[in-house]
């Protein structure tokens, strides 16, 4: 083929929706030599038949974010494009039946006018002025979304496809990719009509996925966490009514979402359009005996309205009108789902120069920021918003295919659900243990699921409610309350003993490990004996990951980090290492525990029961010992802020060391009361308070910066500018006169009427009794003593700005005790 090109930039793998925003947005960066390449017509996937809602409604922050940015996009595409297409912004009322569906409304309006949208909330009365042919009567208000709407999704993506190659970026349709292989650095994309070399891939295959996924396994890529769900929608006849008020008015009948009952209900023409997320939901390609067939473009699955019954009758009890009308046509076509519903967004974890942007529900929604975000994944190495959400370095080696399927299975029958903070979904339970998991669970253990291993959130006591209908809540109280209390008093009093599976952890060795760690990290590194904290900028300043470095010997150390940044930093790390340095990093996760064992008695119950330590050695030492005759690390450290230790020892011998501890009267505590502790010290925790939204100074992190060191580490230069110029947030401690509910990750912060800023994280402090947040607050108003409001669940509460020290133990004379 005379014009097929041989090279390019990029290629991409994909013609939906998503790969072909990817295009536009690298070609709009300036990227115009990449191909996307689409084994049909473009849009052959879920694309071609997904109805074309456009919702900026999230709890999310970042799916927010995307989805704001699409309809801002969507709004101009078309004449920016020279390709008009039907986009109508309708506006949408989101029904609800409960206080604590308000609750959450009131949340997200924040977040809403927080990104510069007019999110409203309506009285039954409002909803029906602006929709009157609503039954309201038992429904509690709802949210308006006026940038809501719909649009044509073939549409969309022939105007960004028009928009890419206006740029000079190449679609090649009819044209499959059959595989992909390396040499020298540089990718070989194959096609039935010829091979492309490129430097960077991207797999935007959608339910494909994960048939694409399997080709980069040699390249160290893993299955692509995933399934496909067969979801339905029906578009009815004509409704007389219906057209008459859409012709009066000018205009469509704003979307509506039952979303406690769980469907969308839309004006189509002058009919309407009915999309339920049923519960008894049918997974599809998921058996041997139903094997997902090599091309299903521009198919559909047979219709299957039995599942749908409950939702028709309860969409016509809510709109009468419904019943008016018969079924005109049924769309039921492939969804794919990944284990949270969010999609995959970013490096295709253990492959290098290969991205993903694949395994969308709401594609529609979240395409247009998703091409943003993917382009600057690829162009800068980086994203202006914090995507970890859709990060896929977020599944790690639990998501099998079992696993898969459960999740799928539950988040779609649940799409609507309400993410409470004390719920556990019981799908996918149970990927990995702690050798201690029998003995916890004897004990009372509450577990809650920390990239796939099982830990305690909290001990139950016999006779506490254990029913899912009391997590139902946004509130601070329930049956764990003063469990979390007595946990929390036992580690203030006495001793607690934490059980944490899954701690990550890397083993770096070998000649020029302290010099290039030197170069990644903010700060300087402890001297050999001895461990710090250390944190990980990105060319910009901003926080990329926080890691504990314990330093063994000159050139041995281990560092350990979060149990859900397992994949995350453990890449961050390979993609930086010199080739041929000799500098040895393995990820030694597995077969090594760590029990946290913390409170002011903790030194008289390790005494003796310890040999070959000196337990008076200070505050972030290291040694080995012996504790009930086996072998540990000792590390002299507490993320409760307490005296205390952490333990590493061997799988093995967990056991025998949690039983001795138990025996010495330490107290088992779960991570709910770990997460109390540490907000009373103002300890950070990161994708909430630690985060690429901020930059290190921002986060008040400035002791951890040698700015004199002669080590050039990322985001130097940006940081001493900032420094210069002044930060525009500053981290801050709250002390909030919260009611019944403390502050979840981004509740506003106002001062005056406006915002001026979010909440990181917050909860309840035992030991100081008080609620309490951690947050980003404009800087002029980052003053201790400065009164604030923050909204919390809708409700507006005072809030005081903290000494920058901890609430707890200001001078921290019980951690060196
Ligand atoms: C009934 C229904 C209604 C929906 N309604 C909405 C809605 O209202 N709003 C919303 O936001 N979302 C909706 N969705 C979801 C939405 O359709 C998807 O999230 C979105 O289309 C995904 O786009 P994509 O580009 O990721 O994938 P796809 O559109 O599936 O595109 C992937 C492309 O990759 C191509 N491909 C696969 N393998 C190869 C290969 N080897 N070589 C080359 N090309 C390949 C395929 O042919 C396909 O065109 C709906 C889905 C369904 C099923």
């Amino acid at each position: 083929m005379a014009d097929f090109p041989t090279t390019a930039r990029v290629v991409i793998i994909g013609g939906g929706v998503v790969g072909v925003s990817s295009l536009y947005h690298l070609a709009k960066a300036g990227w115009s030599d990449c191909v996307l390449l689409e084994k049909n017509e473009l849009t052959a996937g879920s694309t071609w038949h997904a109805a074309g809602n456009v919702p900026t409604f999230s709890t999310s922050w970042s799916l927010m974010n995307m989805q704001r940015y699409s309809t801002e996009l969507y709004r101009g595409l078309g004449e920016a494009v020279d390709y008009p297409m039907n986009y109508h912004v309708t506006g949408s009322i989101r029904l609800a039946h409960s206080q604590e569906r308000m609750q959450e409304f009131q949340r997200a309006k924040g977040m809403g006018l927080y990104q510069g949208m007019e999110i409203d909330i309506l009285s039954p009365d409002e909803i029906k002025a602006k929709y009157p042919f609503i039954e309201t009567h038992d429904l509690k208000g709802a949210l308006y979304d006026p940038a809501d709407g719909d649009i044509d999704p073939a549409q969309l993506t022939q105007a960004l496809a028009k928009g890419a190659r206006d740029l000079g970026a190449t679609i090649l349709r009819f044209t499959p990719a059959t595989g992909v292989s390396r040499e020298n650095g540089e990718w070989i994309v194959h096609t039935e009509k010829g091979d492309i070399r490129c430097e960077y891939v991207v797999n935007a295959a959608g339910y494909y996925a994960q048939r694409v996924g399997e080709w980069f396994k040699p390249y160290g890529g893993r299955t692509v966490p995933m399934m496909v769900m067969s979801h339905q929608y029906m578009v009815f006849e004509e409704v007389p009514e219906i057209k008459k008020w859409s012709e009066g008015y000018g205009k469509k009948l704003p979307l509506l979402r039952d979303v406690d009952t769980s469907y969308y209900l839309r004006q189509e023409k002058n009919g309407f359009n009915l999309g339920p997320y049923e519960r008894n939901c049918r997974a599809h390609w998921a058996t041997p005996s139903d094997p997902m067939p090599d091309d299903f473009s521009f198919q559909l699955y047979p219709d299957d309205l039995d599942r749908l019954e409950y939702y028709i009758e309860d969409a016509m009890a809510r709109v009468p009108l419904l019943a008016e009308a018969g079924v005109a046509r049924v769309i039921n076509g492939p969804i794919p789902y990944a284990p949270d519903g969010n999609p995959l967004i970013g490096p295709m974890p253990g492959v290098p120069n290969a991205f993903e942007a694949c395994v969308f529900t709401f594609g529609i929604a979240q395409g247009g920021g998703a091409g943003k975000v993917l382009a600057e994944w690829i162009t800068e190495g980086q994203t202006e918003w914090d995507m970890w959400s859709c990060d896929p370095r977020r599944f790690t080696d639990y998501t099998d295919h079992d696993y898969c399927v459960e999740r799928g299975m539950e988040i779609y029958g649940h799409e609507y659900a309400m993410h409470f903070p004390w719920h556990r979904w019981p799908a996918g339970k149970d990927r990995k243990h702690s050798p201690l998991d029998a003995k916890i669970k004897e004990l009372g253990g509450q577990m809650g699921a920390y990239n796939g291993w099982e830990r305690a959130n909290w001990f139950a006591k016999p006779g506490d409610d254990l029913s899912e209908e009391s997590t139902q809540t946004w509130n601070r109280t329930g049956p764990w309350a003063e469990r979390i209390r007595e946990e929390c008093e036992a580690v203030r009093d006495g001793v607690g003993v934490l059980d944490l599976p899954g701690f990550s952890r890397y083993t770096l060795r070998n000649d020029g490990a302290a010099e290039w760690l030197r170069g990644l990290i903010s700060g300087g590194l402890p001297k050999v004996g001895r461990m710090n904290l250390a944190y990980f900028p990105d060319k910009r300043g901003r926080i990329l990951t926080e890691m504990s470095i314990i330093r063994h010997d000159e050139e041995l150390f281990t560092l350990i980090t979060a149990g859900s940044a397992q994949w995350h930093d453990f890449e961050y790390l390979k993609a930086n290492l010199p080739e041929d340095s000799g500098i040895e990093l393995t990820d030694d996760t597995v077969g090594t525990g760590t029990l946290i064992v913390t409170g002011p008695k903790t030194r008289a119950l390790l005494e003796p029961i310890t040999e070959d330590a000196d337990l008076h050695e200070g505050w972030l030492s290291r040694q080995t010992a012996k504790v009930a005759g086996k072998h540990v690390l000792l590390l002299r450290v507490s993320f409760a802020g307490e005296l205390g230790w952490e333990i590493h020892a061997d799988d093995e011998d967990l056991p025998a060391i949690y039983d001795a501890l138990l025996a010495g009267g330490a107290k088992p505590f779960g991570m709910w009361a770990l997460n109390s502790l540490r907000l009373e010290k103002g300890y950070r925790a990161w994708k909430g308070d630690l985060s690429t939204d901020y930059s290190l100074l921002e986060g008040g992190l400035d002791r951890f910066i040698k700015f004199d060191k002669p080590q050039d580490f990322p985001g130097k230069a940006a940081l001493l500018a900032e420094k210069q110029q002044g930060s525009k947030k500053r981290f801050v401690t709250l002390v909030v006169d919260a009611g019944e509910a403390d502050a979840p990750y981004m509740s506003t912060l106002w001062h005056d009427g406006t915002i001026v800023g979010e909440t990181t994280s917050g909860g309840w402090g035992y030991r100081v009794n008080a609620s309490i947040a951690l947050g980003m607050l404009r800087a002029d108003l980052a003053v201790p003593g400065t009164e604030i409001e923050v909204e919390i669940y809708g409700e507006r509460c005072r809030a005081v700005v903290q000494e920058d020290q901890p609430l707890w133990d200001a001078n921290n004379e019980r951690i060196r005790a």
